[in-house]
């Protein structure tokens, strides 16, 4: 299969193209298109045989359920059986934007997009192209992010087209995302509500309008979760992964830099190439075979939007072992954690005090 890839305006995404990838998307086709947290790999979420084509191209298990994207608020009538009275205030305050709500799921929603499950998850993302190819699908997408699975989230068409090239019909390159990690879960089925991912809705942002919001331990990812009925079953795979050995160093920053600097001395001695995950603050502080800077320490924000793409670099630059300095998990802190955590596979060092 032959993947086009269409160019399109994010301030003012052209008609005519958005026409074309919708038709694609109406006839049963997979598209992947930018949104504001990463790009997303697309399907009508009414035809099961379409969304079946996403668990193909992604290698995606069969269990790990698919977030739904809607272009009217509304929409979310359709596809959940009940609508909590908690949830009318958190779509007023956070769509369109990057919060996941969970609801029990109606009829509608074919089993395939849910993975078996009785909850669907649903959203309604604020980029314009997205909310235009949605809207002009008239259908609800089933959307996972665009990579194969395992692999970081894609951040641009060109990582999409690393992974998929061939195996979708079209990308749609809509330049930058925002965000850079995957929206925020909140199941409202729990009560209190539970955060299953953190994201870029805060849980402080969360707490501060709907009261009391319980963290889900898969989500602060301190360690890994066993779990026999995993409540979202994305958080069991092994996610966001480089292809290089990766170490988190976590505590106060000086202890952090002294140790990650002996580590990367000990590993070059043995001949790997070291790559370091640094931030503005420290970067030039280190000597190793290639050192990134993230973002700044007292802005998570800009790690995120980096994150995923320098993964991705530094498999690309043959990298042995990556080295990144841990973030405090809080605020969007703790959506890079999370995803720092699992892409290391829990390989966590502590240092300092209580190390
Ligand atoms: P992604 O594939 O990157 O879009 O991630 C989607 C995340 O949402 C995964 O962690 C899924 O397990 C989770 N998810 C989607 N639908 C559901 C659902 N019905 N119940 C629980 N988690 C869900
Ligand atoms: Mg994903």
């Amino acid at each position: 299969m032959n993947t086009v890839v269409l160019k399109v305006d994010p301030r003012q995404p052209e008609s005519e193209k958005i026409r074309a990838a919708a038709e694609v998307l109406r006839r049963g086709g997979l598209v992947a298109f930018p949104t504001e947290t990463v790009y997303g790999l697309g399907a009508n979420a009414l035809d099961e045989r379409a969304v079946l084509r996403i668990f193909e191209a992604k290698n995606r298990p069969a269990d790990n359920p698919i977030i739904v994207h809607i272009a009217e608020k509304e929409d979310v009538y359709v596809l959940a059986e009940q609508v909590p009275g908690i949830a009318e205030g958190l779509i007023d305050r956070f769509w369109p934007g990057p919060l996941t709500l969970l609801f029990p799921k109606s009829e509608a929603v074919p089993k395939a997009v849910t993975a078996g499950l009785d909850t669907v998850a649903i959203r309604m993302p604020s980029h314009a192209i997205a909310h235009a190819l949605i809207a002009e699908a008239g259908v609800p997408i089933a959307a996972p992010s665009a990579n194969l699975a395992g692999r970081p989230s894609p951040t641009s068409a060109e990582h999409v087209l690393r992974d998929l090239s061939g195996r979708i019909e079209m990308v749609i390159d809509g330049g930058e995302i925002s965000y850079g990690v995957e929206s925020t879960v909140l199941d409202l089925t729990t009560e209190p509500p539970t955060v299953l991912r953190p994201g870029p809705v805060t849980v402080e942002e969360l707490r501060e309008l709907i009261g009391e919001v319980e963290v889900h331990p898969a989500a602060k990812a301190e360690a890994p979760v066993e779990q026999v009925i995993a409540r979202s079953p994305g958080m069991k795979y092994r996610h966001y992964a480089p292809l290089a050995e990766m170490i988190i160093v976590e505590g106060p920053i000086e202890e952090v830099c002294l140790r990650i600097q002996e580590l990367v001395d000990a590993r070059r001695g043995l001949g790997e190439r070291v790559g370091v995950m640094a931030t503005e603050e420290t970067a030039a502080r280190y000597r190793a075979d290639v050192v990134k800077v993230a973002g700044s320490r007292r802005d998570p924000r800009s790690v995120a939007k980096n994150l995923f793409r320098l993964l991705r670099e530094f498999d690309a630059e043959g990298i042995d072992l990556v080295v990144a300095e841990g973030l405090e998990p809080v605020g969007m802190g703790l959506a890079v954690m999370n995803r720092l955590r699992k892409a290391a596979g829990y390989n966590i060092l502590r240092v300092g005090p209580d190390g």
